[in-house]
């Protein structure tokens, strides 16, 4: 646990570190990373390290390209799934521009911004996702491994050995695993993990991923965070389980309420109710994301909140009603695709928005959704999230409030890039197509 340079320059010395991954995303959430050598970290640490920014998605304009990378000691870890002898860590790195202002592009930045504006108001924002995942023998097809369903265990459950050393060499990073289990859909799999404040959690998401994949591929199998592989099952989702918390204490919990809920997690889930349409295009990111998002395979569809719906868009969890450290909300249309800085950042700044202008929650909708007729959905006033990419990346275009949250630079360019995703989409001839019309038409 490092504090700052000189404790990572010891930890390198001390554990004969051969290299450090410094470690960034772009605005999708893909990870960058480029290699230093011990001899430079002091400099890195003083004068960040230099890079050119204009060949990062989403980063800047070729004409001021360049950018810089400062390391946070405080993320220095040794990579547990690389060689033990002569290790390499990594380290996650904060970007600003020459003149040294923090770069309004970063997605950490961004988030960053987001928890700060948090903490103005006394809050800190903790997170739980769950990311759920495929395991399949490669890339090139969606073929199961095994038949197992939701918590089946072995030998139905042939990703077991797999999972067991994805949280070894998770625990090894100093990440905290809460459980795993197989999944609904067969070859899916789920490992939980204790919930952390957002940016900290961001972090160990990014790590998760690259460790989940990392370890299949030492199985000689492939790990997939798509959101929907295989037609006619389950996707994986990444629920984010989130709460507030203000002088040490829970703030989404009243022990008075007769749900448990504080009048601020109400207006907090009203906020995520109110702009779930805009906040979409940042969680569901992909064209792939909205095949997930279909009735009857517990994803929401619908913008609606309960107490125990899995159909609903936001769900209170009750495992320990009562108990306020484990009082939160479960967001559950995110997926694990997803930037995971930008998807924090946007449901924080949805949340404080409902907190800030007192939205009202509307009534909680315990009854089955998917089973619902469309004139009792109207009826309710119960809104679907978008349909699509493209649904979802013109509600993010014309959105104040994710203009406001991601900045205009992050706004404006994640904008640009899906509806240049959505053209591709639409244009393309399909095998759905080809074997639909050709033989008829
Ligand atoms: N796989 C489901 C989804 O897409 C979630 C299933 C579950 O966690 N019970 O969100
Ligand atoms: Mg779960
Ligand atoms: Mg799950
Ligand atoms: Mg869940």
């Amino acid at each position: 646990n490092c504090k700052n340079g000189d404790d990572v320059i010891r930890a390198v010395k001390d554990y004969n570190v051969s290299f450090v991954q410094f470690w960034f995303v772009d605005i999708l959430g893909n990870l960058k990373s480029f290699q230093v050598t011990p001899d430079e970290l002091e400099a890195a640490f003083e004068e960040g390290m230099g890079f050119d920014g204009s060949s990062i998605l989403g980063f800047t304009r070729i004409e001021e390209s360049d950018m810089i990378a400062f390391p946070d000691a405080s993320s220095f870890q040794i990579c547990s799934w690389r060689p033990m002898d002569r290790p390499v860590a990594r380290m996650f790195c904060d970007i600003r521009t020459p003149d040294g202002n923090p770069y309004e592009g970063d997605p950490r930045y961004v988030l960053r911004r987001l928890v700060d504006k948090a903490a103005q108001k006394g809050y800190t924002y903790y997170v739980g996702p769950e990311l759920e995942f495929f395991l399949f023998a490669d890339s090139t097809c969606p073929r199961p491994l095994d038949s197992g369903g939701y918590f089946d265990a072995p030998p139905l459950d042939l990703g077991n050995e797999v999972r067991r050393d994805i949280i070894f060499a998770l625990q090894k990073m100093g990440i905290d695993v809460e459980y795993s289990h197989h999944e609904v859909a067969p070859s899916q799999h789920e490992i939980d993990l204790r919930y952390n404040e957002a940016l900290k959690m961001a972090d160990i998401a990014m790590t998760y991923k690259v460790v989940v994949k990392e370890i299949a591929r030492k199985h000689g199998v492939y790990a997939t965070f798509m959101p929907k592989p295989i037609f006619g099952e389950n996707g994986s989702g990444m629920h984010v389980h989130q709460s507030l918390f203000k002088n040490g204490k829970n703030a989404f919990f009243d022990a008075n309420d007769p749900h448990h809920l504080s009048a601020e997690a109400r207006h907090y889930i009203a906020g995520l109710l109110t702009h779930a349409s805009e906040i979409t295009c940042i969680t569901n990111q992909w064209v792939n994301s909205y095949k997930r998002l279909v009735p009857g395979y517990e994803a929401p569809v619908y913008i609606a909140w309960a107490q125990r719906n899995r159909s609903s868009l936001i769900r209170v969890p009750m495992y320990k009603p009562g108990k306020e450290a484990a009082t939160r909300i479960e967001l559950r249309n995110p997926d694990p695709a997803c930037n995971p800085y930008l998807a924090f950042a946007a449901m924080l700044g949805a949340g404080l928005e409902g907190i800030e202008k007192g939205y009202e929650v509307p009534r909680a909708v315990e009854e089955n959704i998917f089973a619902m007729e469309a004139e009792d959905l109207s009826a309710k006033g119960i809104d679907s999230l978008p349909g699509s990419l493209y649904e979802a990346a013109v509600a993010l275009r014309d959105s104040a409030l994710m203009k406001e949250v991601l900045g205009e630079h992050t706004h404006q360019n994640l904008v640009g890039n899906k509806l240049i995703e959505w053209d591709a989409y639409r244009t393309h001839v399909s095998e759905f197509e080809l074997k639909r019309y050709l033989p008829v038409l």
